[in-house]
Order: structure tokens, then sequence, then C-alpha cells
């Protein structure tokens, strides 16, 4: 996927750049092509920049924002985990990019994660450990530190009163970031990017673009087009929803330093902690579109997990059900496709936020326009 292009050639500037779909793939583009000279406009069905979190709009907004390598690779191919580890230096020059020009640095950290299990679920934890090890390449070698319970004390005290002994393992090297925090940042530092809201893109071609506008029939011109339109681009790829829900809480007093994942034979759940003392517990994996508020059953599994791991979030508050469809490909693999005028990219899945900067690194090469912040 690695373009063969001449390492001095100098970034392209002063391109005219229509960008369809405001999503995670879209703001990290238009931040980063307008930081290299180029005109952009950002066309997108959402009423305003910032989510409803109604079940619609972008699923950048639902993600929890994992970053993880390693434990991915139970269900991804070793190539997720290595454009991964991409990602994760990227982001974190990004953040400190955002940081030293927004008011806030959107919350980024590199503290590694933690897979655990109860003690009568060993057994099927030890086979996804197997999975895992078994994955291990020279690009994602996978270190897993089986942590006694006073290491795990001392790395995540709130783990400590759990209701009986918890097995953990220790991801070094993987992260988390705040997802809507990050969205935000990247549109507000994002300098003269024109945002068009409520324009839906009904199609798009090399250097064109389609508005939904009724009566529209002259396509708007650009040097460049870039389809990131997610589960909206069914017009241009085999693209299907894969519905995910998470549980936000306030947890005051809890503290969590790292993402915490649960390995159970029917549960696989996570939590993620968030700036202001929140939490985010995810996520359902339906084959489904459907965007409606989340099941009585997903909300009762997830919560219900989360709180077998961490009985201190009893008296969490429930701040919000949130809902979204993973934008996935019949093989699960990413799509990137270039040619003269046009750029694609799509079926991120479960794995946007782990795959986006590597991707779009890799695009703007092979386009001659640039790096991503490493
Ligand atoms: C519950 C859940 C949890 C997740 N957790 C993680 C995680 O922990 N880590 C991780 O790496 N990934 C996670 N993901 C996956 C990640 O959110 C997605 O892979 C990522 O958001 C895909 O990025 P995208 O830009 O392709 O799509 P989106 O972020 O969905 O953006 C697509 C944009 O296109 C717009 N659009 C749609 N139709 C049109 C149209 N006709 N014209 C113009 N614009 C249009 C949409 O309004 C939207 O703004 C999670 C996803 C979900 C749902």
């Amino acid at each position: 996927m690695r373009p063969d292009v001449p390492f001095s050639t100098p970034p392209r500037r002063g391109l005219r750049i229509g960008v369809a779909g405001a999503g995670l793939l879209g703001r990290l583009m238009a931040w980063t092509l307008s930081r290299q000279g180029h005109q952009v406009s950002v066309f997108d069905p959402a009423p305003q920049a910032m989510p409803a979190h109604d079940g619609h709009g972008a699923a950048g907004f639902t993600a929890a924002g994992m970053l993880s390598p390693l434990a991915e690779l139970d269900t991804a191919e070793p190539e997720v985990a290595h454009r991964g580890w991409q990602s994760i230096a990227h982001w974190q020059a990004i953040a400190d990019e955002l940081g030293s020009r927004c008011t806030q640095r959107p919350h980024f950290a590199r503290n590694g994660s933690l897979l655990v299990a109860h003690g009568s679920d060993l057994g099927a934890a030890r086979r996804v450990l197997q999975r895992l090890e078994a994955s291990s390449t020279a690009h994602a070698q996978v270190q897993l530190h089986a942590l006694s319970a006073e290491r795990l004390t001392q790395l995540e005290p709130a783990l400590h009163g759990s209701g009986g002994p918890l097995h953990a393992w220790w991801l070094p090297g993987e992260a988390h970031i705040d997802t809507v925090a990050t969205m935000q940042a990247l549109h507000d530092d994002a300098e003269g990017v024109r945002w068009h809201w409520a324009q839906p893109v009904q199609d798009v071609a090399p250097g064109q673009l389609w508005l939904g506008n009724p009566g529209q029939t002259q396509p708007l011109s650009f040097d460049l087009v870039c389809d990131l339109r997610g589960t909206g681009a069914r017009s241009a790829t085999p693209v299907r929803g894969v519905r995910g829900e998470v549980v936000w809480l306030h947890a005051p007093g809890l503290t969590l330093q790292r993402p915490v994942r649960l390995l159970h034979p029917r549960h696989r759940v996570y939590i993620v902690p968030r700036p202001g003392e929140r939490v985010l517990i995810g996520a359902s994996e339906l084959e489904s579109e459907d965007r409606s508020p989340m099941s009585l059953r997903s909300a009762v599994e997830l919560m219900a997990a989360a709180h077998s791991i961490l009985p201190e979030l009893a008296e969490a508050r429930i701040l919000r059900l949130d809902t979204n469809l993973r934008p996935a490909l019949p093989d699960h693999r990413p799509e990137v496709h270039t040619e003269p005028g046009l750029l694609r990219i799509n079926g991120l899945y479960r794995h946007g936020w782990l795959l986006a900067p590597a991707l779009i690194d890799d695009a703007l090469q092979s386009l001659q326009l640039g790096r991503l912040p490493t």
C-alpha cells in the first residue's frame, strides 16, 4: 500500500479539495490538508459540527477511542496492529499540536491497557491469550505481562475491590483517546476550511461531487475529491453498518488510568476512562443497521459485566446510552482507493481510530500531498 514517491518530492499546495463526510476521516483529512495550504470544502448531512448522540451522524463520536493494536489481534489481522502502532505515534503528535493551538488539549494517554478475567472464566481467557500470542509477528509482537494481585492493585487500585480475585494481563504501549474532544478540536483548528452542514453528497466522481439538492444538475468541481462518507457511501462501495452500543457514566471518585477489557465467554466488555470522572462502557457488536436507541438487554449486559469487575460503578450515574453503526466492507478490511482526482477510504469497521492516521498518511503520500505529524 505504501506509495513509491521520491522522498524529496515537495508536497503540492493550493489545490481545491472537496471532502464528502465530516466524520473521523473527513475531519482528520480536512485538518491536515488545510495546514498544507489547500482550499478545503467539507460536506455532511449533519446539521452542525457537534453530535446530537441520537444514533445518527459520525460513528467517530460514539467510538470508545481505544487504540489497541494488540488486543484487537483477537479478531483482526497483524496488518491492523502494524498500522495501529503507526497511528498511535501520529495521534500523540496530533494531540500535542492541537493542544498547542486549541484552548484544551484533547485527552490522549499511552498507559497500556489491561485484560482481566474472573477466576471462573480463566479457561476462556486463556484461549483468547493463546490466539493473541499466535498472531504475534515481527510487526505486531504480543507481549502479555501477567500481573500479580499486588501489581494489579498498584497499576489500577480501583480494580482491587472487585467481587473475587481477578486475573490480569498488561499490554504495554496501547493507548486511548477522547474521541469527542478530538473530533471537536480537529474541526475548530482546521483553519480556512469551509464546512457545509446539512449538505449530503449524493455521488462522487474524479474531481466532481454532486450534492443532494433537488434540481442540482451540475456537479461541483475540485482538483481532488475525497469520499469519506462511511456508511453513507453505498453508491460507491459495498459498505454496511454494524451496530454498536456504548454506555456513558459519571463515576465521581473512580480513578482509572487505562482501558480495561473483560475476557468473558459471552460478554466482551471494555471500560475506558474519559476526563471529568467519566467512563465509557462498550461495546455491543450486532449485525444490524438499526439506529434506534439501546436495547434493555445490551444495557443490562454491558453494565452488569462492567460492574462485576468494578463494583464501585454501582453508584455511578448514567449519562447517556449511545448507538451508532461501524462502516464495514464484506471482508472487514479497510479500503483505500486512489485515482487521479479521487480518493476513497472506507471500511474502517471497529478500528477507525486505530487506523485512520496511518491510512490517511499513506494516501497523502501517494497523492504527493505531504504527511501527517508524527
Ligand atoms: C460503538 C462503537 C465503538 C467504537 N470503538 C472504537 C474504538 O474503541 N477504537 C477504534 O479504533 N474504533 C472504534 N470504533 C470505530 C470507529 O468509530 C469507526 O471505524 C470510524 O468512525 C469510521 O470513520 P469514518 O470517518 O469512515 O466514518 P464516520 O466517523 O461514521 O463518519 C462518516 C461521516 O460521513 C457522513 N456522511 C454520511 N453520508 C453522507 C453523505 N451522503 N454525504 C456526505 N457525508 C455523509 C456522516 O454524517 C459522518 O459524519 C467504534 C465504533 C462504534 C460504533
